[in-house]
């Protein structure tokens, strides 16, 4: 084991001590809550394509049961998070920064919280077990990267052999102020994380292993040393990291630990590292352990806007109404309600909306809790954005250039390596809402690539149209020339075969006659074998005969 006086950490450029505010939460361990009345599944909960429904409405379903599948390979499928009805599969509003409404599953539980009896067997000896076998559970479990970026974990797992990978890194900082919930998992359920770590491990063929957790966490810290001593596993290190805001994001947490920087547009498998959340491992743990798929998680639910923060563990699929109920209700000055914390989250306009997998916390917050918008004023070009960048991106020209909608001189400043941090607009004296401008030109750069891709789509579907007509007429053509040459060629040996059996009937009648003359000049049968005395005496006759013959005919005088 080492810790952070033994491992040689690094630093990123820039980021934050905002307050933490963990300790309304931090101490609440987390517990089962009951049923809500109804579970909405969104089918587009992750990075990737959509799930595609395999239920259709008044089907009854079992807990775990598959309701939709992934749809390719980056993909991941949903389950039932508990026994019920299909009541519905229709729009719903999505938990998602736009407020857009989405394709959802609609679950009416029936209270019996019965399991699939068709659930995969568990794969005790996961060890030993095939890679790819443990790729394809994961993938069947439907598992997505729980830390918010909800990217399908069995894509992960599976790096291309190109970038070879050596170094595990698991994401157990959890930097954002409010948010508890891989604090309690960690001091909750050590066991599941280690072996879940150990099963990654070994579906990626790694050595090394790092988990980083901030030091404002030292309960988690023990209980996973704890675990890791108990269990022997001598490869994994955990390692205590300085709480800095945003340490839990992957390429700060991977320069952290070791010093490297991922690429800018590329990914840490360039640089040999592959990075899960401590909560993606626990459910990889039961996926490979118990057959179980993604139908629950932990969550925090805090703010001074609720009476009780929690740490609750839900299904998929619960509208935050029944969470904000179990925390005891919304306080009387509740203002703002966020999903995710202070500095990612975003707001909701309703409580109606279910959470998904990547859901980490609920936040409700008093006016005065949270540092309300301003209004926002021209840049000033103070620079407290650039200094404060964990991306060590120009904020402030990526400003300009997203207001002027000049999405092609944006990407010039790495707009796709902001990581949304929020950090530049907490620093910013204008209060310009900088964090929702670069998810703006994202979304407008986004959706013209999707643009030109679905006209380049067009054209070669209509290129390929009218390929293929020419392609038609021309094999038509090739083959009314080659049915003509086939007649032509019958004709001519229907020709050539009437010319020869004339031939051959002329022949053979030439034949039988010659045959015929032999035939009449032929010796008398069994001739042959005759001695020449014999043929002498025969000779003789024969000429008697003629001269008999002649004597006896009548002169024609
Ligand atoms: S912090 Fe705000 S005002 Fe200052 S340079 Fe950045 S965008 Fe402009
Ligand atoms: S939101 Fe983006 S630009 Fe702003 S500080 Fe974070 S990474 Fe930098």
């Amino acid at each position: 084991m080492t810790d952070q006086s033994t491992h040689k950490l690094w630093q990123f450029h820039g980021g934050l001590h905002p307050e933490p505010h963990k300790e309304l939460s931090a101490g609440r361990a987390s517990h089962d809550i009951p049923l809500p009345k109804k579970l909405i599944i969104p089918l587009q909960q992750h990075i990737g394509a959509s799930a595609e429904p395999v239920v259709a409405v008044g089907d009854k379903v079992f807990k775990g049961q598959p309701v939709a599948n992934p749809d390719g390979y980056v993909s991941a499928g949903m389950h039932a998070p508990t026994s019920g009805t299909v009541t519905e599969i229709a729009e719903h509003p999505l938990p998602h920064p736009s407020g857009l409404s989405g394709l959802c599953i609609v679950i009416e539980p029936d209270g019996e919280d019965t399991w699939w009896p068709d659930l995969p067997e568990a794969i005790s000896n996961y060890l030993e077990a095939n890679p790819a076998d443990i790729r394809q559970r994961v993938r069947e479990a439907g598992i997505v990267g729980l830390g918010g970026a909800a990217f399908p974990t069995s894509v992960k797992l599976n790096p291309p052999a190109t970038q070879p990978v050596d170094t595990l890194i698991i994401n157990a900082a959890e930097c954002e102020p409010y948010i508890t919930c891989d604090d309690r998992l960690m001091r909750e359920r050590p066991g599941e994380i280690i072996e879940g770590i150990e099963i990654i491990q070994h579906a990626l063929g790694i050595d090394r292993v790092m988990i980083g957790v901030e030091d404002n966490k030292p309960d988690a810290i023990r209980s996973l040393k704890h675990k890791i001593e108990e269990l022997g596993t001598s490869q994994i290190e955990v390692i205590t990291v300085p709480t800095i805001y945003p340490t839990g994001g992957e390429k700060q947490l991977i320069q952290i630990l070791t010093g490297k920087e991922v690429p800018s547009h590329g990914l840490p498998s360039d640089i040999g590292v592959v990075c899960h959340n401590v909560g993606t491992a626990a459910a990889v743990y039961r996926a490979v352990a118990h057959g179980e798929p993604l139908i629950s998680r932990i969550m925090t639910v805090t703010g001074s806007g609720v009476k009780q923060p929690q740490n609750l563990k839900v299904l998929i699929g619960t509208p935050i109404s029944h969470l904000i109920e179990q925390a005891e209700g919304y306080t009387d000055d509740a203002e703002r309600l966020i999903m995710g914390g202070p500095m990612m989250g975003f707001a909701m306009s309703s409580d109606a909306i279910p959470v998904i997998k990547g859901t980490n916390c609920i936040l409700v917050a008093r006016a005065d809790e949270i540092e309300q918008p301003g209004t926002p004023m021209p840049c000033i070009r103070c620079g407290r954005c650039t200094a404060v960048c964990p991306a060590s991106l120009l904020p402030q020209e990526m400003y300009w250039h997203a207001r002027a909608r000049n999405f092609d001189r944006i990407q010039d400043f790495n707009l796709f390596d902001c990581i949304e941090c929020g950090c530049c607009a907490a620093v910013c004296p204008s209060h310009i809402p900088l964090v929702q401008y670069y998810r703006f030109a994202k979304t407008e750069i986004w959706s013209q690539e999707q643009e030109k891709k679905k006209a380049d789509h067009a054209r070669q579907r209509h290129e390929f149209r009218l390929e293929r007509i020419e392609r038609d007429k021309r094999e038509k053509a090739e083959k009314l020339a080659q049915k003509k040459a086939a007649l032509a060629r019958k004709t001519a040996a229907k020709e050539g075969s009437g010319d020869d059996s004339k031939k051959k009937a002329i022949q053979e009648a030439l034949e039988r006659a010659k045959a015929k003359k032999a035939q009449s000049q032929k010796k008398p049968a069994n001739t042959e074998n005759l001695s020449e005395a014999q043929q002498r005496q025969i000779d003789e006759a024969e000429e008697r005969r003629k001269a008999d013959k002649t004597e006896q005919a009548p002169t024609e005088e």
